[in-house]
């Protein structure tokens, strides 16, 4: 019987002392050693995952991208904003509440607008922008919205 590797770890050890005897013994080792490798591969891919996708940019630097938004003239308010990190870039997505009376063309100008505004932000990568135009039961909480069946 091989008692060799000692570096395989207790969780091997274990079953080891388990199957002493056993000549199942080898492909158990053989199963255990590779649930241990994928749990480690998962544990790290699920980590990476969260660090490069998942994971949001500080709160600073979220209210500074809002407020670029904000500040442009045509944009009203807006709402479901969301920034997170993609590699080690900024992804944003926002709905932005406009004029209904805007044109397509004006509508592109504008998206352009602000993708260009939040992108003078360093590692903000992309803006998509959702234009709602009012009257339409898409803005939130205002005095339209409210009263727009009457
Ligand atoms: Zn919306």
């Amino acid at each position: 019987m091989e008692v060799s590797n000692r570096s395989t770890g207790a969780a091997l050890v274990g079953v080891r002392g388990m199957a002493v005897g056993f000549p199942i013994f080898d492909p158990i080792a053989g199963v255990v050693v590779s649930l241990l490798v994928v749990h480690q591969g998962v544990d790290i891919s699920r980590e990476n995952r969260q660090y490069l996708a998942d994971s949001a940019p500080p709160e600073s630097e979220q209210a500074e991208i809002k407020q670029r938004i904000r500040d442009h003239s045509a944009v009203h308010r807006i709402h479901d904003f969301a920034a997170y990190y993609s590699g080690h870039v900024i992804e944003v997505e926002s709905h932005a509440e406009v004029e209904q009376a805007m044109t397509v063309v004006e509508a592109r100008d504008l998206e352009s607008e602000l993708r260009q505004r939040v992108r003078e932000i360093d590692r903000a990568s992309d803006v998509h922008a959702h234009l709602d135009p009012a009257g339409l039961g898409e803005w939130k909480d205002t005095a339209e919205s409210a009263s727009s069946s009457a």
